[in-house]
């Protein structure tokens, strides 16, 4: 039985001097050193006396060393729990308490204020700063580099992972062994990465792509990332020539696409480049690939579910969907009022089901049975369709749906329409309560650079366009819309700034 994560993502690359990370000091890290490391760490946390099964609340900044308290914590069979860099001591107190966890790693200069909330739950505290000091490492390094791997099935627990909190309170995604092992040896080789792979990567650690998409899908193919701490353009045009594939958030192209210094020449080796965790437009598609000649493979999933659809390897990369489901994957649109299957085409709820799917929410049991069927199917919260030629849309968030007098209004649609306006950078649509509509469309928009908007003017342009329901009732101007740092635009602050408007 062994411990199959750990066996086939980690245990593989045993003794081989073959290179894992690439550091921004020109260190590299083989995947000897790097197992080296875990085995000291699976060895330091063994002192903590900890269960299989329970939580290690971690919020810390990227490094190898974080990295490979996620390997220990595979190989302990403890459950790994990586939390955004960003949240506040009063936020972590809600996850800390939430999960129960009973060794909590931070940076030190967050310890003094988490000491009495690990200590009212009875959990130990223990520090790694993001160059690798600190109290776990300083036992860690004391220890033996070799671990025997604790027995976990595939049925096991492996990580809990909170959502980004984008339309409520996070909820705790309780992901087995096989949710994750089979999404990294399936995007592994959909995605043909090879032991000669080198990875740009930029994305945070505490998040499921650049955790989950990115670095368990570099480990099962054998090959190598070169690790930074962050995205900054400057980093990652001084290291593209030395990569073959990059994974990014819209954001990261559409920042590089802002410097004259990203050239068709700095790609022409790559060989793949992955965008994801928030809608890519078109426009950024076209333009990458007009400055480049690559096409970005856009794919789509979420926390509870891993990776659910992706554009293809070969054939056609259609810009502005998520491509297909992926192998072994169930995909299905649904009636969100009543459940049922609609036709080809129909925009709906999207529903997943397969390998890939989450064991439900870390004690929300009301949560889970809303959004995980009994068959086994998934409740996205996505709106979608399926196009004829079986190519996956999203068209928003559930949540974001607008009902305005009675008649639905996908923000999506009013979007596209208002970024193709001459001087809109791009836009967002919210419902905004109405004393007559109930709710009504809101339209905000961001210039282009140099740009100023006449709201007027675009009004009555879209008028020509959209049916009257769904004309914004107002448009409002802001120099960049609030996003997280996964690049997700946060719908639940505009509706919060702009709640009052027709009031
Ligand atoms: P919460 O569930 O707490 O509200 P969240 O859904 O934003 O937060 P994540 O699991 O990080 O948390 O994000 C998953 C969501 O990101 C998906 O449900 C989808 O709305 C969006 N998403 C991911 N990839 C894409 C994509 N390629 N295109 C459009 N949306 C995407
Ligand atoms: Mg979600």
């Amino acid at each position: 039985m062994g411990n199959p994560l750990y066996d086939r993502l980690f245990g593989i690359h045993a003794g081989k001097h073959t290179p894992f990370l690439h550091l921004p000091d020109g260190q590299t890290l083989t995947h000897a050193d790097f197992l080296d490391m875990s085995s000291q760490i699976a060895n330091a946390l063994t002192g903590y006396e900890l269960e299989p099964g329970e939580r290690v609340a971690v919020q810390v900044e990227k490094s190898p060393q974080a990295l490979a308290l996620y390997a220990a914590c595979v190989q302990t069979g403890l459950i790994f729990l990586p939390l955004n860099t960003g949240y506040t001591t009063a936020e972590l107190q809600y996850f800390i308490e939430n999960s129960g966890a009973k060794l909590v790693v931070c940076d030190a200069a967050k310890q003094e204020g988490l000491v009495p909330i690990a200590t009212a739950q009875d959990a130990r505290l223990e520090t790694l700063n993001a160059d690798g000091s600190g109290s776990l490492m300083r036992r860690a390094l004391g220890m033996l580099p070799a671990f025997e791997p604790v027995r976990r099935d595939e049925e096991d627990l492996a990580a809990f992972l909170y959502t980004s909190g984008t339309t409520g309170r996070s909820k705790g995604a309780m992901l087995t062994q096989d949710n994750l092992l089979s999404n990294a040896e399936m995007l592994a080789q959909e995605w043909r990465f090879m032991a000669d792979d080198v990875l740009l990567h930029a994305l945070p650690i505490f998040h499921t792509h650049g955790l989950f998409v990115a670095t368990n899908v570099v480990l099962a193919a054998g090959g190598s990332m070169i690790f930074l701490p962050k995205f900054d353009a400057e980093d990652i045009l001084r290291l593209l020539p030395q990569a073959t594939s990059m994974m990014g958030v819209p954001t990261f192209y559409t920042r590089l696409l802002d410097d004259d210094r990203f050239t068709g020449d700095l790609t022409r080796h790559m060989r793949l480049f992955t965008s994801g965790s928030a809608p890519m437009l078109s426009e950024t598609h076209e333009r990458f690939e007009a400055r480049t000649g690559h096409r970005i493979l856009e794919r789509y999933g979420m926390t509870e579910t891993n990776m659910t659809t992706s554009n293809p390897y070969d054939g056609e990369r259609r810009a502005g969907t998520v491509g297909f489901p992926l192998p072994d994957i169930e995909l299905k649109v649904t009636d969100p009022e009543t459940g049922a299957d609609l036709p080809q085409g129909e925009i709906g709820m999207l529903e997943v089901r397969g390998p890939n799917v989450f064991e439900g929410y870390w004690q929300m049991p009301e949560k889970t049975a809303a959004e995980l069927r009994e068959d086994g199917f998934f409740i996205t919260g996505d709106l979608g369709r399926v196009d004829a030629d079986g190519y996956v849309h999203i068209v928003g968030r559930g949540k974001d749906l607008i009902i305005s007098g009675g008649y639905n209004i996908y923000p999506k649609e009013v979007e596209l329409v208002l970024d193709d306006q001459p001087g809109v950078l791009e836009s967002a649509v919210i419902g905004v309560s109405h004393p007559d509509f109930g709710e009504t469309p809101v339209g905000i928009l961001v210039p282009e650079p140099g740009n100023t908007l006449d709201p007027e003017a675009i009004l009555s342009n879209v008028q020509n366009t959209l049916a009257r329901f769904k004309h914004p009732r107002k448009l409002i101007v802001l120099d960049a819309l609030p996003r997280n740092t996964m690049g997700k635009v946060q719908k639940n602050i505009l509706r919060e700034d702009y709640k009052d408007l027709f009031k």
